[in-house]
C-alpha cells in the first residue's frame, strides 16, 4: 500500500497549524498518511497544481493568498464552495481534481459545539467583514436557518454587493454600534484583533446582554473583541475551533474517517504552536507582540 500525502497550499505557509492537527490525526488512527506544506508563491500556484497533480497525492488544503484564485485550476467545484466563492480542500480521484470548502462547515460546527450554543442566537446576527472568511460564515448561517443577517464592512461596497448576492441585509461600518442591541449573534470576520494588526473599535455597552460574541480570529486566542465581552458577562466562542473543524471535514473526504475534536486535541495545537506563535500570546489581558500573523484562514 502507498502513504497517502495530503498537505496545504498557501504563501507563507511555515507557521501553519494544520499539520499539527492532521499529524495528530494520522498517529490516532495508525495510518500511512503525510501531511507537508507545499509553500507556493503566487507565480508558481499552476506549476504547484500540475505537480501535485502528477503525483497523485489524496488532497490538499488551500490557504491565503490561493482560495479564490486556485479555482481555474480545478476540475470540479461543488455548490457550497461555488456559494462562496472560494475553495479549500481537494481531493485527487481518478485524475480529477474535485473541491469544495469546509470553512463553513468549520465556522458553524465551531459555534455548534460551544456550551455557549443556542439556536436562539440565530434571530439577530450582526458579522463584520465581507471578505472570504465572512462569505463563508453568511453561507453556513443561512444554511442554519437564519433569516435576519445584517452585513457590516469597512469598505460598503463589498458589503452591499455580498448582501444582495447572499440576500442579506447590509449597514455602513458608522452605524455598527447603533445596531447591538437587538442582536443576538455578534462576529467578527474582519482581520481587526489579530496579533500585529488594530483592534476592532467597537462600543459594546448597548450589546443585548445574552448575545454570543464570536470572533473567529484566533491568534490572539482571546482577542480584545472576546476579553471585553466576556468582561461584560456576554457568552462568547473563539476562532480556534473553526480551525480544527474544517480539519476534522478535509480529513473526513481524503482518509474516509471523521476525526474527533476533543479538548485534548485543542489543548495538542496550543501546547504545540510553538514559542514565537501568536497562539502563545493568548491568555486573558495579554497582548500579543509578534508582527508576524502566524494565522491561516
Ligand atoms: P480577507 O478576505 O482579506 O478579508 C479581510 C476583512 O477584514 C475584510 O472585510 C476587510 O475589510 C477587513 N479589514 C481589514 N483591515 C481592516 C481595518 N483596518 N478596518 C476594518 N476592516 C478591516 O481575510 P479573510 O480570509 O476573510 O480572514 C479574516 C480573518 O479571519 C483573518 O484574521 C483570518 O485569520 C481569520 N480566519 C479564521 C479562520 C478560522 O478557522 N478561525 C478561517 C478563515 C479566516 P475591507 O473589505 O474594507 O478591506
Amino acid at each position: 500500500m502507498t502513504t497517502k500525502r495530503t498537505g496545504l497550499i498557501g504563501w507563507p505557509v511555515a507557521h501553519s497549524l494544520s499539520p499539527k492537527i492532521h499529524a495528530y490525526w494520522i498517529k490516532q488512527y495508525g495510518l500511512d498518511a503525510t501531511y507537508e506544506l507545499f509553500p507556493t508563491p503566487p507565480e508558481l500556484l499552476e506549476k504547484t497544481f500540475s505537480e501535485l497533480r502528477r503525483n497523485g497525492v489524496t488532497g490538499f488544503n488551500i490557504t491565503i493568498p490561493h482560495k479564490q484564485t486556485s479555482m481555474k485550476f480545478i476540475d470540479a467545484v461543488d455548490a457550497v464552495a461555488t456559494r462562496i466563492g472560494a475553495v479549500n480542500a481537494v481531493s485527487l480521484r481518478q485524475g480529477m481534481l474535485h473541491s469544495t470548502n469546509t470553512d463553513a462547515y468549520g465556522f458553524m460546527k465551531n459555534l455548534e459545539s460551544s456550551p455557549k450554543w443556542s439556536d436562539s442566537a440565530l434571530k439577530n446576527v450582526l458579522i463584520l467583514g465581507a471578505g472570504g472568511a465572512a462569505r463563508a460564515a453568511i453561507v453556513a448561517l443561512k444554511d442554519a436557518g437564519c433569516k435576519n443577517l445584517i452585513i457590516c464592512n469597512r469598505t460598503n461596497d463589498t458589503a452591499a454587493e455580498l448582501a444582495r448576492e447572499l440576500h442579506a441585509e447590509n449597514i455602513t461600518w458608522e452605524e455598527k454600534n447603533s445596531h447591538l442591541a437587538e442582536v443576538t449573534l455578534l462576529i467578527n470576520a474582519t482581520s481587526l484583533g489579530m496579533t500585529g494588526k488594530s483592534p476592532l473599535e467597537i462600543d459594546l455597552s448597548k450589546l443585548y446582554n445574552r448575545a454570543i460574541v464570536h470572533d473567529i480570529v484566533y491568534a490572539p486566542l482571546n482577542t480584545p473583541l472576546l476579553a471585553a465581552a466576556a468582561a461584560r458577562g456576554n457568552p462568547t466562542v473563539d476562532g480556534l475551533g473553526m480551525l480544527l473543524y474544517q480539519a476534522q471535514a478535509a480529513f473526513a473526504i481524503w482518509h474516509g474517517i471523521t476525526p474527533e475534536v476533543t479538548p485534548e486535541l485543542r489543548a495538542h495545537v496550543l501546547d504545540h504552536a510553538g514559542d514565537a506563535s501568536p497562539l502563545r500570546h493568548s491568555e486573558p489581558g495579554e497582548r500579543a507582540v509578534s508582527p508576524r500573523s502566524g494565522a491561516e484562514g
